[in-house]
């Protein structure tokens, strides 16, 4: 048998391919597992992509990434946080900058508190490269209090993964609060790692960016979502010069550069205007979380394209396997928390489909 490197024990298979998986047999289901918008990309993004292969554009960029991109995306930081001068990377999707940052910057045996319940990526992440996930438990409300974040920094503390809106929750952070929590991370000394790759699904008000309360943060960034191409593989990171600098030599090794294709698209897409799209889902959010509440606990998400209910039985497992095999896919919890108590829904998905798989939901709801 092949001897695999130590830091592949801590790694294991993600609980939301393995219901990916099993969806391939069952073309009919109302599929809630997978977070991937269900609109194309807009047609300038796609015509741009076309126009950058025919125009030969298909070689390495530097490693930052195309000088107009990055241009681009500072001048946007400008105007949503007010920060001017910070290093900018673009990077292969948001989990690829994550993947950089956690790289550069974590030492064997540091800690990286998450908020608990999280991105399934951070926890394996961390653990790939020697440090250790201390959660910040958020239940009941799914709010980080900065009282308990301030708690569980230690001398080993490294940094903070903070993700605005959340994923899987879809909790949204006022400005008040994102101030709170940047005035922890400054005063202590961590390192704030913002993933703001929702920011454009903010329903209920204006996204908040870290950037803007602690200067000292990185702040991650993608394409993906907000425009509808998760396989292009197109992120950013943006913070202090020298952590964005260590950054880039990292890549310079790795994935040498994001891809340049997908880059030429990006610039084209800063210029598009997804307000409707945005609208769409805030109105999907409404249809989902109206037609579950009467039988399900849910905390109202506020963004992204999550909903979080509580099981209304059993564990999460027990009901998730219900829920499938009345054909609607979604999540256990436990994929993305340390509790077992809650399953996630993604309701990027067709609005037939999203009432087909509250059907569904709601029949089962009582055991
Ligand atoms: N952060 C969060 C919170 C996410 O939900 C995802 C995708 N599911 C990512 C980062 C990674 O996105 P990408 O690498 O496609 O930019």
């Amino acid at each position: 048998m092949t001897r695999f490197a130590r830091r592949m024990d801590k790694i294991e298979i993600s609980g939301i391919r393995r219901i990916f998986d099993l969806i391939q047999g069952m073309p009919d289901a109302a599929d809630f597992s997978l977070g991937q918008p269900d609109f194309p990309p807009p047609e300038p993004v796609q015509r741009a992509a076309v126009e950058a292969i025919r125009d030969g554009r298909n070689k390495y960029t530097v490693t930052q990434g195309m000088p107009a991109l990055v241009e681009r995306i500072r001048a946007e930081l400008g105007r949503s946080a007010g920060v001017r001068d910070a290093g900018v990377i673009v990077t292969a999707g948001s989990a690829g900058a994550l993947f950089l940052a956690l790289g550069v910057l974590l030492e064997e045996g540091e800690e990286v508190i998450i908020p608990d319940p999280y991105f399934v990526l951070y926890k394996h992440l961390v653990n790939f490269f020697g440090g250790k996930a201390v959660f910040l438990d958020t239940y009941p409300d799914f709010r980080i209090k900065p009282d308990r974040l301030d708690a569980l920094i230690t001398p080993k503390t490294r940094a903070i993964l903070f993700n605005n809106p959340v994923n899987p929750t879809g909790i949204a952070y006022t400005r008040e609060e994102v101030a709170a929590i940047a005035a922890v991370a400054r005063r202590r000394g961590v390192l704030l790692i913002s993933d703001e790759i929702y920011e454009a699904f903010s329903y209920d008000f204006a996204h908040e960016c870290a950037l803007k309360h602690d200067p000292g943060a990185i702040l991650i960034g993608g394409f993906s979502k907000k425009y509808g191409v998760t396989g292009w593989r197109l992120g950013y990171a943006a913070g202090p010069r020298e952590i964005v600098d260590k950054m880039a030599m990292l890549q310079q090794f790795t994935f040498v550069c994001a891809p340049s294709t997908a880059q030429s698209a990006a610039i084209a897409a800063l210029d598009v205007d997804m307000k409707p799209v945005i609208e769409a889902y805030r109105r999907k959010r409404d249809l989902v979380v109206q037609g579950l509440r009467d039988r399900f606990e849910i905390v109202a998400p506020q963004g992204a394209f999550y909903v979080y209910p509580k099981c209304p039985w059993g564990t999460d497992d027990e009901f998730v396997r219900r829920a499938i095999e009345s054909k609607c896919l979604v999540v256990p919890g436990s994929a993305c928390s340390e509790r077992k108590t809650h399953f996630r829904i993604s309701y990027a998905q067709s609005d037939e489909i999203l009432k087909r798989g509250i059907d569904a939901l709601n029949k089962i709801a009582r055991k």
